[in-house]
């Protein structure tokens, strides 16, 4: 079968096998005639999410989600997005109903996908990319699955107990599902693997530490790495020539400081709950903090990890972990939304600040993810009386909606602020196909 809205020029079909370098000494062997689509995975602990690129030209073939898997209302939404007109999405297909599991979740995107002639069993399909949250120290670069690799992973759970678990389920259940295919995990800590020991370090007792890996990892490395790499292309630089502190403001939210291409430091540590004001967690915070509700308050552990990671950030403050919310009630004269508000940006500057020390030198300042690059609200006041770093925003430039990485700060300023619209998926289905159609070296 053939993917009719994509050029068919763009990559020389090769017939013979391609050898590919991996992590440490192994190798996958695939061949690459036509296989130019790559199915990305995003399993998290209940939902899985799914896009299908064809490398090409970067374009997506379909998209969807599967949500409450193991309950009774799942729901699982499914867009193909191959041929006019339903390229805008219009031929959204909605499945609701009981899903037990993640195998059964899988089948039910291989079903749909398959509705839209791009089965998994396709001969194009030359790789499934999944995003893995954290690799640890060993997984610098993304890695093709084997079983050593995914004993890596689920010995990891300790200091990933929320996510690897999930990620290995997806991986367990497609490898099942196309036992031939090559599958490749992406890592959001791979990015980070570069910060200096001394910004890596907590400095607690180092024994106790390596004994239970405990050290800061960062998190969000496949945005982080995009954002910074789209940054440079948006300036005219090389990576290599570019120092960006790039601010990843989702639900979750993480700021990094890129040197010439490298991640120097990042506001994520063990855990993605240290850093900035996020919609339900706290970010920084004294860790005393915890010492304090257990013996004074009485609260268990289990009870303040939820407080610090469900009930605090924006949430906590205000009701509302919603930055749209957020705003419109700050413009009713709403005290707590803008209680709330003031907190994140106080947050956000002293990152910005940070990291404007750890670098020495920026080029760039740039915001992505749904809070970064649909509030003009934070990124103006998050700038707002930083000129003597260089920093400065144009109010007519900053208002513009667009899906386009954007420069935002006047001609005049110092330091380019900007706004770059992340894409994991592609990042993650770049570097899926990279690894499995030639052997090019990757800049994780
Ligand atoms: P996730 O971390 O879940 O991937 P996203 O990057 O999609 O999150 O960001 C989701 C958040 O983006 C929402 O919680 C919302 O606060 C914020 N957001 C989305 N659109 C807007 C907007 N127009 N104005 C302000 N905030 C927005």
């Amino acid at each position: 079968m053939r993917a009719t809205a994509v050029p068919t020029t763009a990559v020389p079909a090769t017939a013979v096998p391609t050898t590919v370098p991996t992590e440490g000494a192994r190798s996958v062997t695939t061949h690459a005639t036509r296989a130019t689509r790559v199915l990305v995975l995003n399993s998290g602990s209940s939902s899985v999410k799914y896009q299908l690129l064809d490398m090409r030209d970067s374009s997506r073939l379909a998209a969807g989600l599967v949500e409450r898997i193991g309950e009774e209302n799942s729901r699982l939404v499914h867009t193909p997005l191959h041929t006019p007109p339903a390229g805008d999405g219009a031929g959204k297909r909605e499945r609701t109903g009981r899903i037990a599991d993640h195998a059964a979740a899988l089948e039910a995107v291989a079903e749909e996908l398959a509705r839209d002639g791009l089965g998994l069993d396709s001969p194009e399909l030359a790789a499934i990319g999944h995003r893995v949250v954290h690799g640890g120290l060993r997984f610098t670069v993304p890695t093709v699955i084997d079983e050593d690799v995914m004993a890596e992973i689920e010995r990891l759970v300790p200091v990933a107990p929320l996510h690897n678990p999930a990620n290995l389920t997806g991986i367990r259940t497609a490898r099942s599902l196309r036992p031939d295919l090559p599958q490749v995990a992406v890592f959001d800590t791979a990015f980070h693997t570069t910060m200096p020991e001394y910004a890596a370090r907590y400095a607690i007792d180092v024994e106790t530490a390596d004994a239970h890996r405990i050290r800061r990892y960062g998190f969000h490395g496949t945005s982080h790495a995009y954002v910074s790499r789209k940054t440079a292309e948006l300036l005219g630089k090389d990576p290599s020539e570019v120092n960006v502190i790039v601010l990843h403001l989702g639900n979750g939210a993480s700021a990094s400081a890129v040197a010439g291409g490298r991640c120097v430091d990042t506001s994520m540590g063990l855990t993605p709950l240290e850093g900035l004001v996020m919609g339900t967690r706290s970010g920084d915070i004294d860790p005393a903090v915890i010492f304090h509700l257990k013996r004074v308050a009485g609260m268990s552990v289990d009870e303040i990890d939820e407080l610090l990671n469900k009930k605090s950030g924006l949430v906590g403050l205000s009701g509302d972990n919603d930055m749209r919310e957020i705003r419109r009630r700050v413009e009713e004269g709403d005290e707590r939304a803008k209680l709330a508000f003031d907190v994140y940006i106080h947050r956000l500057k002293k990152y910005i600040g940070a990291y404007s020390a750890v670098l020495g030198r920026v080029d760039a300042v740039v915001f992505t993810a749904g809070v970064g690059e649909n509030a003009a609200e934070v990124r103006e006041a998050s700038v707002a009386g930083l000129e003597q770093l260089g920093l400065a925003v144009d109010a007519g430039r900053n208002a513009v909606r667009s899906g386009e990485p954007r420069i935002i700060s006047p001609d005049s300023a110092r330091v380019v602020v900007a706004v770059v619209p992340t894409d994991e998926e592609l990042e993650i289905a770049q570097q899926t196909f990279a690894l499995v159609s030639d052997n090019r070296t990757l800049d994780a």
